[in-house]
């Protein structure tokens, strides 16, 4: 598969992950972080869920591509659940987070971006790509995304605590070799990462294991906090899982 994942940002406070250049899974930090000619090359952005580490830089990339050429050629498309969408609508582009660009383009009649819902386990094709988000279990609704071509397939699996209906889809994915898949918390938070849905080294390595055949995927640990980053690094590495790395931001990998 010709796909690149990359975390976009210097370190993984704020989830992005660039795929083939013009797609990106999260808007945490591309708005932020990427040049401005690898932000204007991304017009489908998919979102997992709403928090804030993960839409934070929306704004700053939709302004990036504002004026960019003729506005209604080529409009960023910005995907999600019903849930997420509503609250990009709701709490985001409202005028007072701010300005709601839906509203200004449907009265100024510019295309200049583009929110568009997706349903559970319905494979969205795009750029010769299959997307499909699966429903994990946070404490907002949230999905992973499983990514495929003709070839080969990754999964990007963040934020979520144990939960089972990803694995069962994997189980049916041809050619996975690459999951990202969050380890936030190190163990002695389990009760954080309990409270607020995420994995710790002990629950990845209980996930990990409902994958299909795990030690033949390459297991990417994402989303480790950043004050307990060496401590999570330690766990996993003691835990000495076959293919297992933690994925280093602006890093391209090869899936
Ligand atoms: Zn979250
Ligand atoms: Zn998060």
């Amino acid at each position: 598969m010709p796909s690149t994942i990359g975390g976009v940002g210097p370190a993984q406070l704020l989830s992005s992950y660039l795929i083939n250049q013009h797609i990106c899974i999260d808007a945490g930090s591309i708005g932020f972080h990427a040049e401005l000619s690898q932000q204007l090359a991304v017009k489908h952005v998919f979102i997992t869920h709403s928090h804030s580490d993960h839409v934070a830089s929306l704004p700053a990339f939709l302004d990036a591509h504002f004026g960019v050429g003729i506005d209604s050629e080529d409009p960023v498309t910005v995907y999600g659940t019903e849930t997420t969408i509503s609250s990009l609508r709701m709490d985001m582009l409202n005028d007072r987070h701010w300005p709601d660009f839906i509203r200004i383009c449907a009265e100024s009649g510019r295309d200049l971006v583009r929110l568009q819902v997706i349903e559970e386990g319905v494979p969205v094709q795009i750029e010769g790509l299959m997307i499909t988000a699966i429903a994990v279990d946070h404490i907002v609704d949230t999905v992973a995304y499983i990514i495929e071509d003709d070839i080969s397939a990754c999964a990007i699996v963040t934020d979520t605590g144990p939960t089972d209906e990803i694995w069962k889809r994997c189980h049916q994915v041809k050619g996975l070799t690459t999951v990202a898949l969050e380890c936030a918390f190190p163990d002695r938070l389990q009760w954080l990462a309990d409270a607020s849905k995420h994995l710790t080294p002990t629950t990845f390595k209980a996930d990990r294991a409902k994958a299909p055949d795990p030690d033949q995927l390459r297991f990417l640990a994402v989303h480790l906090k950043l004050n307990q980053y060496d401590e999570i690094v330690e766990e996993l590495a003691a835990l000495s899982l076959p293919g297992l790395e933690v994925m280093k931001s602006g890093l391209d990998y090869q899936v």
